[in-house]
Order: C-alpha cells, then sequence, then structure tokens
C-alpha cells in the first residue's frame, strides 16, 4: 500500500511532491490523465498565453527562477514546471495516462480506480486536479453541423493555420484578451463575440533587464522583491472587501481612463464598459486587448448580435449571418467540476457529490468530515483574486503537511469535525458577504448555479496562511 497518492501534477501536485520528499515520505504516485505532466501551463498552450499575476509571486517561495520578464508567458512557466519536475526528480514518481475515476474509502485506506481498470491502495490522497482544468464549451444550436474548426482554448491544436482565415472568438475574458490580439494579427476577419465586457486595467509588463536578472538571482533581494510585490497586492484585498471609495480610486477610475485613451471611438466605448462592480468579475489585465479590437480585421458583436445558431458555413446571430473557418471557445472552466474531477465516497458510502450538493465547502477549503486522510488543493474558497494561486497552494501545503505528519506516526486517520467544517464555512459566507464578489451586480465562475461565491476566500491571503499554520487538533477526529 501507498502512503499518499498524488492526483494531478500542476503545481498543486508538484508542490505536494516537494513536500514529501522534504518529510522523507518517498513511498507515493502522482497521477496524471495526460499524456504529460504539468497542469495549467503545459495545457494552456493558445497564443498569448501568460500569467496574470507577476512571475516572481507566481513560483514556490524555495523555488526561485530566472524570469525573463514581469509577467512569464506560458512557454517559460511551463519551462518552469519541467524545471521543478527535474530538480526534484518526479518523473520518477510520475504515472501519465492514467486517468483517476473514482476515490473510495475502504475503512482504513483509500482504493483509487483509473480508467483503464487499474487500481492503487493508499493511506491518503492528496487532489490536485487544479480549480481550472475542466473547461466549458456552451452548448449552442447546430454546431454539430459547422464543417470548420472549432475548440475550446484550453485544447489548442497544432495543425491549424490561422492566417487570412475567418475567425470567431466566442467569449472575452482572461483567455479570449490573451488570443484575441494575437489572432488579429494573422485573420482575415477576426469575430469577437462578447456577452459581458470586462473591467480591464494596465498590465506593468517588461522585459528583465541583463543587470535585474543578475541581481534577482541574489537569494535575499529575489526575496525582497517578492516580499514588496506580494505586500502590495495585498493591498487589494482592502478595495476588495473594505473600502468601496479605494476600489473606485484604484480600479474603476483607472480602468475608464485606461478605456478612455486606448479606445477613442465613443459607439466602440460604450459597448466595453461594463454595467457590475469592477472586481467582481475576475479584472483583466491587459495592454494589447482594447487596441487589437480597433483593427480593420476585427469585429466586434456585443450582446445585441448574439449567436443564435452555428450554421455549415458559420454563425447566424441576431441580427447577421456571418461566414466562419475557424472557432475558438474561450468561454472558461467549471471550478466545481474542476475542484474534484472524480467521483469521491468517503466513509459509510457518502459521497462527495451528495455531501456538495448544496455547494462545495470544506474546512480550510482542504478536507471534508466523512472523508479521512483525503486532501482538496485549491480545494472550495481557496480562489484568490488579488494574488498568486501559488501562495494558496503553499498555504494549504502547511495544513496538509501537519496532518501528513501525523499520519506518519501511530494516527490511522484523520479528518475535521463536522462542527470544525460547519463553523469554518460559516465565517467563510459571513465575510463573503461584505466582498465585491458577493455584492458587486455580476454573475461570475467564482460562483455556483446558485449564485454562491464558492471560488474565492475572502480575505487577506496572510490570514489564510495563518489559519493553515495553526493546526488545531481539536477541530479534528484523530484515531
Ligand atoms: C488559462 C489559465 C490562466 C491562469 N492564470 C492564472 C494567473 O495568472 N494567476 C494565478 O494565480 N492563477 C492562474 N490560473 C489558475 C491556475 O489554475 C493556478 O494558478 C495553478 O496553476 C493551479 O495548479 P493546480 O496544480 O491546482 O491545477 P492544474 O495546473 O490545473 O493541474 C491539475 C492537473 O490535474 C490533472 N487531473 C485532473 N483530473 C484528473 C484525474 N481525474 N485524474 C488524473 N489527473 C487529473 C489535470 O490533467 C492537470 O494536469 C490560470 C488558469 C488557467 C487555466
Amino acid at each position: 500500500m501507498l502512503d499518499v497518492v498524488i492526483i494531478g501534477t500542476g503545481f498543486g501536485g508538484i508542490s505536494a511532491a516537494i513536500n514529501l520528499n522534504k518529510a522523507h515520505i518517498t513511498n507515493y504516485v502522482m497521477l496524471e490523465r495526460r499524456s504529460f505532466a504539468g497542469g495549467t501551463w503545459k495545457q494552456n498552450r493558445y497564443p498569448g498565453a501568460a500569467v496574470d499575476v507577476y512571475s516572481i509571486l507566481y513560483s514556490l517561495e524555495n523555488e526561485t527562477y530566472d524570469w525573463s520578464r514581469m509577467f512569464a508567458t506560458q512557454s517559460e512557466l511551463a519551462e518552469y514546471t519541467n524545471h521543478l519536475i527535474q530538480k526534484h526528480r518526479l518523473n520518477d514518481k510520475i504515472q501519465l495516462n492514467v486517468n483517476v475515476t473514482s476515490t473510495k474509502w475502504q475503512n482504513d485506506h483509500w482504493l483509487i480506480s483509473t480508467e483503464d481498470g487499474a487500481y492503487f491502495c493508499a493511506k491518503t490522497v492528496i487532489n490536485a486536479t487544479g480549480p481550472l482544468s475542466t473547461p466549458v464549451t456552451p452548448k449552442i444550436k447546430g454546431l454539430e453541423f459547422f464543417k470548420g474548426e472549432s475548440f475550446h482554448a484550453n485544447d489548442w491544436p497544432d495543425n491549424v493555420d490561422f492566417k487570412n482565415k475567418k475567425i470567431a472568438v466566442i467569449g472575452s475574458g482572461a483567455s479570449a484578451v490573451q488570443i484575441i490580439p494575437e489572432l488579429a494579427k494573422c485573420a482575415e476577419t477576426l469575430h469577437v463575440f462578447q456577452r459581458t465586457p470586462h473591467w480591464i486595467l494596465y498590465r506593468p509588463d517588461f522585459t528583465f533587464p541583463a543587470w535585474l536578472r543578475k541581481l534577482l538571482k541574489i537569494n535575499s533581494i529575489n526575496k525582497l522583491f517578492r516580499m514588496l510585490i506580494y505586500w502590495q497586492l495585498e493591498l487589494r484585498v482592502i478595495a476588495f472587501k473594505y473600502s468601496k471609495l479605494l476600489l473606485k480610486l484604484v480600479g474603476e477610475y483607472p480602468a475608464r481612463l485606461q478605456l478612455k485613451m486606448q479606445v477613442p471611438d465613443f459607439n466602440l466605448r460604450k459597448k466595453l464598459v461594463p454595467d457590475f462592480i469592477i472586481g467582481c468579475k475576475r479584472i483583466l489585465i491587459t495592454n494589447s486587448y482594447l487596441p487589437a479590437l480597433q483593427k480593420k480585421n476585427v469585429v466586434l458583436h456585443d450582446k445585441t448580435e448574439a449567436i443564435n445558431a452555428f450554421t455549415e458555413n458559420g454563425i447566424e446571430t441576431s441580427t447577421s449571418t456571418i461566414d466562419v473557418d475557424i472557432v475558438v471557445f474561450a468561454t472558461g472552466y467549471d471550478p466545481q467540476a474542476s475542484i474534484v474531477s472524480h467521483h469521491i465516497v468517503g466513509r459509510h458510502g457518502v459521497s462527495l457529490d451528495t455531501q456538495w450538493q448544496a455547494f462545495p465547502r470544506a474546512y480550510l477549503g482542504t478536507s471534508m468530515p466523512s472523508f479521512p486522510n483525503f486532501f482538496v488543493v485549491t480545494g472550495p474558497n481557496t480562489g484568490i483574486g488579488h494574488t498568486s494561486a501559488i501562495h494558496i497552494i503553499e498555504s494549504q501545503m502547511r495544513y496538509i503537511m501537519s496532518c501528513i505528519t501525523l499520519l506518519r506516526d501511530d494516527v490511522s486517520t484523520i479528518e475535521p469535525t463536522e462542527h470544525a467544517e460547519d463553523t469554518y464555512t460559516k465565517m467563510i459566507h459571513r465575510e463573503m458577504q461584505k466582498t465585491v464578489w458577493h455584492y458587486g451586480g455580476c454573475t461570475s465562475w467564482y460562483q455556483n448555479a446558485s449564485g454562491k461565491v464558492i471560488a474565492m476566500f475572502p480575505g487577506f491571503s496572510f490570514s489564510f496562511r495563518r489559519l493553515c499554520e495553526k493546526f488545531k487538533r481539536d477541530d479534528h477526529h484523530i484515531t
């Protein structure tokens, strides 16, 4: 029997493996459904893909990297991922093309079953299947008859030539605003279908000059730089949660100014002003999207020209029929389906789907009553709109490793008490009422179908870290 099975090989899985290695726990495997390891940044190869958080903070704390720019692009993030896998010799632990289909508690261990009929037994499961790894493609009438190419941004094909093609991008969120400027460079015509305009802020991106890269190789300077960025970003929580005035000053006004400066045409600008409070949906950080929309070959279709159906040769909108060769769905992800992408059954046959029927919930966003020795990385309400997801992952690791350290000794099982989980969840949703994600007047992927904010942690990331660091024995059933 294995000590631990890690499901997923993104930064969540990698961070878990590094922590296990550090604790000299080596009897574990990492299962990955894809043919390659690495998660988000190996998978999302669409043109323009890049991180929205300063690279220096979007790195594991003790794994600094010689980043070439402020906001790393996909290829560099994929290299960083490979670097971590190689440095920590994780290839020996990773099993590719293993799609976990169910995880069932068997009195004293987990039985992990896979699509191809194999199974693993482990005392502990670390589920790191990613918050945004299950793409959503809207069901639009007639798509099956469309003769051209169509795919989700998450599944970018290698063999499609975009040059001089008629392309439609459906969506105007975080991936779309990165893809559109790139496709606008080569498309004959690019149709952008925008259901909702988003708030956009300036991206302070630049290539690091050689002297800065040299300086950042000095550990203490790297740490200082990282710390300054961290605290500057942390201040955003004051705006998101505590001060509507500050939100206007540092969010809405600069966004309106950028829109005015980048889009002189009043009529186009009108289509691009969101009708919700800034921050309610993820703020987009880009300098190239608004200029791209004004290129001669780009047409913006807002909700007054919504898609009715696909035809063999293109798209029928509420006002016209458009010929298209290629359709890109930049339509996001299903966070609830991603959190745990397979069937999980805990003690007494309780399924996680049933336990989460109303909404996903977990103690510290990580562990659930009736699911002993089971930990969810980037679980419910661990998302963060203002800083690096990796900071959150590393906070969760502190809690997970406290539990795993106990399990290594003479403890058989550990799980949060129902009372502790309930108290934590009530606190999360009470605090959530104060945030712009709750009151901002939008629908977003931060919410589930009933409108409950299930993705975000309603506070400072250092508060979350403090909670994860202080292991509370009384909050757990330990046998
Ligand atoms: C396009 C995009 C841009 C993003 N930009 C940012 C950003 O700017 N800043 C930020 O902080 N965060 C960003 N994120 C969020 C990002 O998901 C996290 O930052 C982080 O990479 C999550 O790591 P992870 O390991 O939890 O998940 P992932 O990287 O998604 O890894 C999960 C892995 O689990 C595997 N898996 C899933 N289900 C199974 C199964 N049943 N069996 C076996 N394997 C399975 C998947 O194949 C995948 O490899 C972005 C996400 C996307 C998709």
